[in-house]
């Protein structure tokens, strides 16, 4: 079982090569194929078990398979096509560098939004284009409020480390967030939220914005 089986696009496949990842971790063996037959996804993931790129391929993938890159996209509100979101800067920082190397030559961009850093340069770049964009829940919130960002041509939504951002307090922000995405006409979004553990909360989180999900514990 390789990366090479899994028909992700030649890019992308050729960027998994480059990045050295031959086999996958058993989270992306199953996560994958189950995230490119267009369904919904809970899965638990604890860090190190690679699911960055458990959730990135299948994006990076459906990004480029419906040519979505070729949209004009350049404007003072953002478009984004995916959104990851993640509980620190640190994350979407490790998340943003891995995304980019992921998407190298795919003509997919990636971008990354934060607090606790100055937002001149982050509009700057928002402004440039962006297919993903990976963004701490505050940050984006802000830049929903300044009308910076539309989430309405989201077809990809990540949570990664679920439990970490409730446990931050972050779920107001988040059900902010994806309401804006439920707005008509009915999305066509497909989600998939890691966590490393299950309380009710993250069930709860997963009835309200998953629709007839699979659940993957591996
Ligand atoms: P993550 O759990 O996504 O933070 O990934 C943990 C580390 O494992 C990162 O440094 C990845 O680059 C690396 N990694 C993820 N998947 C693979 C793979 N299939 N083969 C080799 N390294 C990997």
């Amino acid at each position: 079982n390789t990366f090479a089986e899994i028909d992700l696009g030649e890019a992308l496949n050729n960027n998994i090569h480059r990045c050295k990842y031959v086999k996958p971790t058993p989270v992306q063996r199953y996560a994958i194929p189950i995230s490119l037959s267009g369904r919904d996804l809970m899965a638990c993931a604890q860090t190190g078990s690679g699911k960055t790129a458990a959730f990135c391929f299948p994006i990076i993938s459906g990004i480029m398979r419906e040519q979505y890159v070729q949209r004009p996209r350049v404007a003072r509100t953002a478009f984004p096509l995916a959104l990851i979101l993640s509980p620190t800067r640190e994350l979407s920082c490790q998340i943003h560098d891995e995304a980019k190397k992921f998407s190298y030559q795919t003509g997919v961009k990636v971008v990354v939004a934060y607090g606790g850093a100055p937002i001149t340069q982050q509009l700057r770049e928002l402004e440039r284009g962006v297919d993903i964009l990976v963004a701490t829940p505050g940050r984006l919130v802000d830049l929903l409020e300044r009308a910076r960002v539309s989430l309405q041509m989201i077809k990809y939504l990540a949570l990664d480390e679920a439990d970490r951002m409730l446990d931050m307090g972050f779920e107001p922000q988040i059900r902010k967030i994806v309401e804006q995405m439920d707005m008509p006409p009915p999305g066509i979004r497909q989600t998939l939220l890691f966590s490393a553990t299950f309380p009710k909360e993250i069930q709860r989180l997963a009835s309200d914005f998953l629709s007839s999900y699979v659940f993957l514990a591996v």
